[in-house]
């Protein structure tokens, strides 16, 4: 029998899950997405859409009236709400897991008890508690919000004593943690997944680099050793193995001076990472998520192809319509979002630059370079 699937968020994660799900008319009759943005981007793709907030319980509610499953691209849904309507609609991620990954307090406390490296954190209760951290950890240090925050927005490094009453101020009253400062060489991620059945799956580990806190690149495969690629594909499966829930999950990583993994973060949700695989690999990590959530086999995660990801930002000069962005270059796909409006840094888009039969990761990079001019924003005179 096909399924109604709901969706809580409906920008681009929603979008291109909403894809896949189109391609699979066999499990899934209709989509339906809860987003606050009209016409956002997965309706643009055939998904309904309750234009509401995505902790609004009444939407909650009648998404849960109207689905067989739900399913999330963002992590801030309202977790209570959504445990009391379990009973009229199977969720995945379960709430319970999504109300540990959530809070960075919460779930930086599970993994730490179940064995599993993060930076070291404490808890952040009043100023007193930051310069208590900061004695502790020394400077730089982070001091995060603990909920709903993404693409680094969350975030105030603490670089001196001058900093402290700054930052703390930068939150207005938020829930808060401090953590010690990673000095990685680099940062990596492992995307995996869960079916409902149990039965685990990861793709390659890929490399990210961030520009201001964002996902700006991702290498597919990442660019270290075999022992760290080991280890970190170890800590995803361990950290697969003791959270609960299916789906797909984006567990990102920090990789250390000496080589040691330590986790920077869970996202319960497909993962700008993953991107790449839309042409990298047999199945997209939307196509993985879906098949997970409804129990089906999960796809193969070979990487056929070194692929790069590079994400397109709205131009920081101006906010406003922009002129639309093509490129037509052999095995560099383009996949924009639908977003009408450009605004400073906003994730408007991305680019996979795939290899054909022998092209090294050294010369996509250079293709990234010869292409960075084209994506760029304009306004709309
Ligand atoms: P987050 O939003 O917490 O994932 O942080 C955004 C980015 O900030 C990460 O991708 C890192 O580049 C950086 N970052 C976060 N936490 C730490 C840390 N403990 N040490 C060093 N860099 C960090």
């Amino acid at each position: 029998m096909t399924k109604v699937l709901g969706i809580i968020g409906g920008g681009q994660l929603g979008m291109m899950i909403a894809e896949s799900a189109k391609n699979m008319p066999e499990y899934i009759s209709k989509i339906i997405v809860i987003d606050p943005t009209e016409n956002c981007p997965a309706s643009q793709v055939g998904a309904e859409q309750i234009i509401a907030d995505f902790k609004d319980k009444k939407a909650i509610i009648d998404l849960a009236e109207k689905s067989d499953i739900i399913t999330y691209e963002i992590e801030s849904g309202d977790s209570d709400v959504l445990k009391s309507v379990e009973k009229n609609a199977e969720i995945n991620p379960s709430p319970d897991t999504l109300k540990i990954i959530q809070d960075k307090y919460l779930q930086k406390t599970f993994l730490s008890e179940n064995n599993i490296s993060v930076p070291d954190f404490i808890k952040i209760e009043s100023f007193e508690d930051v310069k208590e951290g900061l004695r502790r950890f020394g400077y730089p240090a982070l001091l995060k919000a603990r909920r709903d925050a993404y693409d680094g927005r969350g975030n105030f490094k603490i670089n001196s004593e001058e900093e402290v009453q700054k930052a703390f101020d930068y939150f207005k009253g938020q829930k808060l943690l401090l953590e010690k400062f990673v000095p990685f060489k680099m940062e990596v991620s492992v995307i995996a997944s869960r079916n409902t059945k149990g039965q685990i799956k990861a793709y390659p580990l890929v490399e990210n680099i961030h520009e201001e806190n964002i996902l700006r690149q991702t290498i597919a495969p990442a660019r270290v050793s075999k022992e760290v690629i080991e280890k970190a594909e170890n800590i995803a499966n361990n950290t697969m193995e003791v959270l609960k829930g299916a789906g797909v999950f984006g567990i990102e990583m920090f990789v250390t001076k000496d080589d040691n993994i330590v986790i920077n973060e869970i996202a319960p949700r497909v993962h700008n990472s993953g991107h790449h695989t839309l042409q990298s690999s047999k199945t997209s990590q939307f196509e993985q998520h879906l098949r997970a959530i409804l129990g089906l086999e999960l796809g193969e995660t070979t990487l056929i192809r070194p692929t790069i990801m590079y994400n397109i930002l709205g131009s920081k000069s101006f906010n406003g319509k922009y002129i639309p962005i093509t490129i037509s270059e052999s095995d560099v796909y383009l996949k924009m979002y639908g977003k009408e409006i450009s605004k400073p840094s906003r994730k408007l888009g991305h680019v996979n630059i795939v290899s054909n039969e022998n092209e090294t990761i050294d010369e996509l990079l250079k293709k990234v370079e010869s292409i960075k001019d084209k994506v760029i924003t304009k306004p709309i005179e």
